[in-house]
Order: C-alpha cells, then sequence, then structure tokens
C-alpha cells in the first residue's frame, strides 16, 4: 500500500520489493544560490528562473552563467540543505530501545557435581 507523505509529498510503499521494511525520512529541502534583481539569495528548486544566475563548476572551473544557458554537464554550486521545521519533518524510524538492565545479578550457575565441596586454603 503506498502513502504519500504529508511533510514533502514524498510516496512511498511501507515495504521495499525486496521485502524489506522501509521508514521514511523526509529529505532536507534543497535550495540554489541564485542571483537575482542584483542580489545573492537561495531559492527552492522549483523555483528557479531561465534569468537567474548561478556559479557552475565547467571543465573544472568556477564559472557564472544564467540558468537558460547553463550547459549539459555544468555542476550548480553553493546548493543548500536545510531541515525541515519540527511540525513538518517526519522521521518514521523508532527510538533505540531501552538499555538491557538485569534487575538482579544473575544467580550463580551450579557446578555439575560438589562432590566432597572445597574450603578456603
Ligand atoms: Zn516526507
Amino acid at each position: 500500500m503506498a502513502f504519500k507523505c504529508l511533510g514533502c509529498d514524498g510516496v512511498f510503499d511501507e515495504s521495499r520489493s525486496d521485502g524489506t521494511l522501509y521508514f521514511h525520512v523526509c529529505p532536507p529541502l534543497l535550495e540554489a544560490r541564485v542571483k537575482r534583481n542584483g542580489a545573492w539569495l537561495f531559492v527552492g528548486l522549483g523555483a528557479l528562473q531561465a534569468t537567474d544566475t548561478i556559479a557552475v563548476l565547467r571543465a573544472g572551473e568556477r564559472t557564472e552563467t544564467t540558468i537558460a544557458l547553463a550547459q549539459p554537464g555544468d555542476v550548480r554550486l553553493d546548493d543548500r540543505a536545510t531541515p525541515r521545521a519540527a511540525g513538518v519533518h517526519r522521521d518514521e524510524n523508532t527510538a533505540p530501545p531501552p538499555p538491557a538492565v538485569e534487575k538482579t545479578p544473575p544467580k550463580p550457575r551450579a557446578v555439575k557435581s560438589e562432590g566432597a565441596g572445597r574450603a578456603p586454603a
């Protein structure tokens, strides 16, 4: 059965194709650093505009280009990942179990045969 996360809109099943369980965790929000109207700012990847200037790694050199003029192989630089707000971020992993603490010390194990017994030497 598929579920949709209301925090990140991710769609997932509770189990994977190999039968193991999947515990969803919202990914961080990715934002690109762009120069827009003369100022550098971070915008969500869905809000990029063709006229935004970005820094890219092209042929091993850092350079600036607009989104419209970016070339295949350009690697956008200066992106940032921001954790989602606490009320939005979902993490289905469970808390670790409490440490196993023995409430009573283990009982001494009986020897197989006491024989004649023993005494301090
Ligand atoms: Zn999510």
